[in-house]
């Protein structure tokens, strides 16, 4: 039977040549980023299609950043953003990872190794590596938690911003943390402001929005208040523009007018009513009403993120509302205090009620500075939450990739058939790490790794990596370059994943693409 007809308009490649290709847009990714592993790392300048411009030496960023056709490339990038939601940090390991084992696989298919043996020998290796993971954990204690973090933050900012962006995030994780250990993320909010320096970044309790209350009259701090938190606003109803009003004598259109204010007037005696002292609206709140609040002694905001009004509600322990005349003693929260403040110029408002919060003001001298700032801080406190989650940590500069290595090498010995040469492999491939990590220092790759190896086996020691300023091996516990057991564990499954998976493709049906016209009004063209 012909496949012409369904496949019609189909570029298709299949076997050998599909995944040549594929391994190669794979490599080209991970080859792209390499540059930008560990504290030697360089940065990357990427300007997108409208000429804005970013500096980042953040793998991730630079992925998503990057305009890829190619669905293999696409599904790396996957692979890394993926790697970014689950562990925060590790998105360019597993993307080197990732292209080292497929360029291995690579190799051996050139030796007549069927790709499918290749991905059940890389399965078992990630299984393998998996048992032996306990084995070369550590635990943490305050003092080792800020190294994780700094580490975390290798090559981005000089020490003394990593200093304060690692005290900053394990100070509003621990005011988030619940007994039994977990963190929920949305419960730190970050945020940020140009002007000052790096060194100003801040943690306050509660919940701190950009925001000033609607007028300087009412009150700046209330404690011990009643929250009120509304769907919408406190605003006269949009009039459909096609309304008439038939105005037959004087002052009809004023007591029309009258009429509506009396409306917001009622909904305000409804909240003093009921004890609210604070209020927040999505929407607008009517100048005219602005008065009548201050009067009764309400403080109020408006236009407060719907993201933000959930952060209040979980925090103060209210409800939503969507009118304020139908709203009952259960939906109003409590605030411990709700207070404006100044800082550098800036208005704020603090809400602290019962629930937890934390958020955390990013500060830099320009917006470019504060964007990577506020990048450093999400990266750093997704690993301060992995550490105050999960205190297990592992050591950094490549030693944990080794000290796996080495294991799955005495593994593979055991295993009969081809599927050993895929087993060593996989070894191979991860001690990529150090290589790249050398190379990005100006260090020699090849007898780096080799000394890393000598040295672990003769100390009989699974800590010792590179010290990329002296390009010795040395014990990276001792130098405080540790990482958190999740991000290792998660690079190597995400990257394993990827890299099983691109091996299983052996056919690519491409469909043609017709070249888009765009629909211009007739009589134009
Ligand atoms: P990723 O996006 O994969 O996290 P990074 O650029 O953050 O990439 O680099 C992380 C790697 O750098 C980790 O393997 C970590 O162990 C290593 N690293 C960080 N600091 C040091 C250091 N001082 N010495 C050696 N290796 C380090
Ligand atoms: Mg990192």
């Amino acid at each position: 039977m012909s496949e012409a007809p369904i496949l019609k308009d189909t570029v298709r490649s299949n076997g050998r040549e599909a995944l040549q290709k594929n391994i190669q847009a794979a490599m080209a990714l991970s080859e792209a980023i390499r540059s930008t592993l560990g504290p030697k790392g360089l940065d990357k300048l990427l300007i997108d299609d409208e000429g804005r411009t970013l500096v980042t030496n953040d793998g991730v960023t630079v992925l998503e950043t990057a305009k890829v056709e190619h669905p293999v490339a696409k599904m790396m990038i996957n692979a890394s953003s993926n790697q970014d939601r689950i562990a925060k940090d590790g998105t360019t390991s597993t993307v080197i990872l990732a292209g080292e084992m497929l360029q291995n696989a690579w190799q051996l298919i050139l030796q007549g190794i069927h790709p499918s043996t290749i991905a059940r020998g890389y399965r078992k290796s990630e299984q393998h590596i998996l048992e032996c993971l306990p084995e070369i954990l550590m635990d943490s204690n305050d003092e080792i938690r800020k190294s994780v973090v700094k580490t975390s933050l290798a090559g981005k900012g000089h020490n003394s911003m990593q200093e304060i962006i690692a005290d900053v995030s394990l100070d509003a994780v621990r005011m988030v943390v619940e007994n039994d250990n977990s963190v929920d993320v949305s419960k730190i909010k970050l945020i940020s402001q140009t002007g000052g320096r790096v060194e100003d970044s801040r943690v306050f309790r509660g919940v701190m929005l950009p925001k000033k209350r609607i007028s300087s009259e009412m009150k700046k701090v209330i404690s011990d208040g009643k929250i009120l938190l509304v769907d919408g606003g406190l605003e006269r109803k949009n009039v459909t523009t096609d309304l008439k009003l038939n105005v037959a004598s004087i002052g009809v259109l004023e007591s029309f007018r009258q009429e509506e204010r009396n409306l917001l007037f009622d909904q305000v005696n409804k909240m003093v009513e009921q004890g609210v002292t604070v209020l927040a609206c999505r929407e607008s709140i009517d100048d005219d009403v602005k008065n009548y609040l201050t009067e009764v002694g309400i403080q109020a905001f408006r236009r407060v993120s719907r993201s933000d009004l959930n952060m209040l509600s979980r925090v103060c322990n209210a409800r939503l509302v969507n009118s304020i005349q139908s709203c009952s003693k259960t939906d109003i929260g409590d605030c411990i205090s709700s207070k404006n403040i100044t800082i550098d110029g800036k208005e704020f408002w603090i809400i602290e009620g019962d629930g937890k919060a934390a958020t955390v003001v990013a500060k830099g001298s320009t917006v470019d500075i504060v964007g990577e700032v506020e990048r450093c801080f999400d990266d750093s406190l997704g690993v301060s939450i992995q550490l105050v989650e999960d205190g297990l940590v592992v050591c950094g500069g490549g030693a944990s990739y080794v000290a796996l290595a080495r294991r799955l090498r005495r593994y593979a010995e055991t295993i009969p058939g081809r599927e050993q040469l895929a087993i060593e492999a996989y070894a191979d491939a991860i001690e990529v790490i150090v290589r790249v990590l050398a190379e990005n220092a100006g260090i020699d790759p090849i007898s780096t790794l080799l000394d890393v190896v000598a040295e672990q086996t003769n100390a009989s020691s699974d800590q010792i990596g590179i010290n990329l300023t002296t390009g010795k091996p040395e014990n990276m516990a001792d130098l405080g370059v540790l990482e958190p057991q999740g991000i290792i564990k998660q690079a190597l499954i995400g990257a394993t994943e990827v890299a099983i998976s691109i091996l299983r493709i052996d056919d690519v049906l491409w469909a043609k693409q017709e070249m888009e016209m765009p629909d211009l009004p007739e009589g134009e063209m």
